[in-house]
């Protein structure tokens, strides 16, 4: 996979799988646009990392879910670089609660995060790839959003409808040369995973047909191959990255 000469925005890239994936693409030539919203310090890092490897990158903060914020991100990404060949929409959040407790706030937060700024974010890409008819769009969606979750109503909603999404937007977009793609973690070793109590983690375990959770670097592996000329024939599909976990249990 040769990245060289390409230039690519990864959502929420300060740390995480974010931050895995803009490495990877980095590694292989790609020229990296790096979004966090609050403390610049973890951006700036992966800027950091991404400039020892010889490759350029910039941090630009920006809440994702804010209209005013992507369009200033997009601007500020093109009068950088010139232009956009890899969008990654990967920010994410969960708010977790039992359906019947679940507050306004925390329904309208996740969906905002989660999904609102997939909308935004490649909306404001479209235009520019439309006019070079090339591009890659993958989105993180989730195991959660294929076969639900209790406590999870929000995320599943949002990571759901990253789904019909892209299926969407493929279609819309496939005549011009870009492809959409989402990806779907099972459980990743990240921050968002090492929050959770012990107990629920060996729980989830066992549920875990290959027995461990995967690392951000799995997820990486996978996004760059949708990101790359190989995948070229590849639009409107979510590829499940999660160590088999989305198959169920009999
Ligand atoms: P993470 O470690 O919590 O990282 C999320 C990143 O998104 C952080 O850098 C965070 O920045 C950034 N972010 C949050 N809100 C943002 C906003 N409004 N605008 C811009 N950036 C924002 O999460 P992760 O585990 O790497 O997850 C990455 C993606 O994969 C998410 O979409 C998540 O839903 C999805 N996913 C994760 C798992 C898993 O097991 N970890 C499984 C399935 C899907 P701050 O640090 O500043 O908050």
């Amino acid at each position: 996979m040769d990245f060289t000469g390409k230039v690519a925005i990864v959502t929420g890239s300060g740390r995480g799988i974010g931050k895995a994936i803009a490495m990877k693409l980095a590694e292989n030539g790609a020229t990296l646009v790096i979004n966090d919203v609050g403390d610049s310090a973890p951006a700036e890092q992966t800027v950091s990392e991404i400039k020892n490897l010889n490759r350029q990158a910039v941090a630009i903060m920006a809440d994702v879910s804010s209209s005013a914020d992507v369009t200033k991100m997009m601007e500020t990404a093109i009068a950088a670089y010139g232009k956009v060949d890899i969008l990654v929409n990967n920010a994410g959040i969960t708010r977790d609660q039992l359906t019947m407790k679940m507050t306004d706030e925390e329904w309208d937060k996740v969906l905002a995060i989660d999904l609102k700024s997939v909308f935004l974010c490649t909306r404001a890409v479209l235009r520019p790839m439309l006019k070079q008819r090339s591009g890659r769009i993958i989105s993180m969606s989730s195991v959660v959003g294929i076969i639900g979750n209790a406590g999870q109503a929000n995320y599943a909603a949002a990571k759901a409808g990253i789904i019909g999404f892209t299926k969407t937007i493929a279609k819309e977009v496939a005549s011009r040369g870009i492809t959409v793609n989402a990806v779907a973690p099972g459980f990743i070793d990240t921050p968002m995973t090492q929050v959770l109590p012990e107990e629920r983690k060996q729980a989830l375990m066992a549920n875990i047909p290959l027995g461990y959770l995967g690392t951000p670097r799995d997820i990486a592996e996978t996004v760059a191959f949708l990101a790359s000329e190989e995948a070229r024939y590849i639009t409107g599909q979510v590829i499940s990255v999660d160590g088999g976990i989305s198959l169920g249990k009999l």
